[in-house]
């Protein structure tokens, strides 16, 4: 009987992997990823079987994963929280009666907020801007009630050359409840190589830098900038 681990990576650094992630790869006969996220781990990878595909492969690459764990233990990867726009949901929806174990990692939001000070000590909420299965309308009214509810808000996979406007139309909704100094910072390959760190302020922001390698996180209307740090309070009396 075999195994089947999800595996959120990290953002990309083997040294940001969780001690238990590295462990459930290394224990694994085969590991299946997209070939981008494969190649993050390819010093773990030796004598190990590796079945990649392109990004629209996922229903097909969790199939193929459910299938070779009937008899070997596999892990299906994903970037940053397995269980976060990862592949740990697809995989419960589709599995039957195999054993599966989900391992967390950094999400994005997290990698980023550490890079540019600590952005989400209040609440806040993540937000993917891709509607490739939901629909825009709704992206639009939870980014709307996300900024009416004053959460720090985190947006995942932003900008895309299919929806480059997408941004600029959201944060422009985000705008009518707070005020053009609110720090928005810019991430792109937090924690990875290639890391590349704007922070500037809803008024100065530059939406066209933003790309599907980037997270955006706008704060709430308490947070500011410290000596270049993005701070959100959590409400100590200082
Ligand atoms: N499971 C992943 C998210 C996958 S959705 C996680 O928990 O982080 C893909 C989106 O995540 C990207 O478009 C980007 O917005 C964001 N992302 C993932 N890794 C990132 C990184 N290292 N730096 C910046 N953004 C990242």
């Amino acid at each position: 009987m075999g195994k089947l681990y999800v595996i959120g990576i990290g953002p990309g650094g083997i040294e940001h992997m969780s001690i238990r992630a590295k462990e459930a790869i290394e224990e694994s006969e085969i590991v299946v990823g997209y070939t981008r996220y494969i190649e993050f781990i390819k010093p773990l990878l030796d004598g190990k079987k590796v079945f990649s595909t392109g990004m629209m492969g996922e229903e097909e690459r969790c199939k193929e994963a459910l299938r070779l764990c009937k008899d070997s233990t596999v892990a299906v990867i994903s970037t940053g929280d397995s269980g976060i726009y990862g592949m740990a949901g697809l995989i419960l929806e589709l599995r039957k009666d195999e054993e599966v174990e989900v391992i967390p990692g950094i999400t994005a939001s997290s990698a980023a907020g550490s890079i540019v000070g600590a952005p989400l000590m209040h609440d806040s909420c993540n937000i993917s801007l891709s509607d490739l299965m939901t629909p825009y309308e709704l992206i639009k009214k939870r980014v709307k009630l996300a900024a009416e509810g004053d959460f720090v808000i985190s947006l995942y996979n932003p900008r895309s050359k299919g929806r480059s406007e997408y941004l600029k139309e959201n944060l422009d909704s985000i705008r009518e409840y707070r005020t053009g100094d609110t720090p928005v910072a810019l991430v792109k390959n937090a924690l990875r190589d290639g890391q590349e760190v704007t922070v500037s302020t809803l008024d100065t922001f530059d939406y066209e830098k933003a790309d599907m390698l980037s997270i955006v996180i706008i704060g709430n209307s308490q947070s500011y900038i410290k000596d270049g740090y993005f701070v959100t309070p959590r409400g100590y009396k200082l």
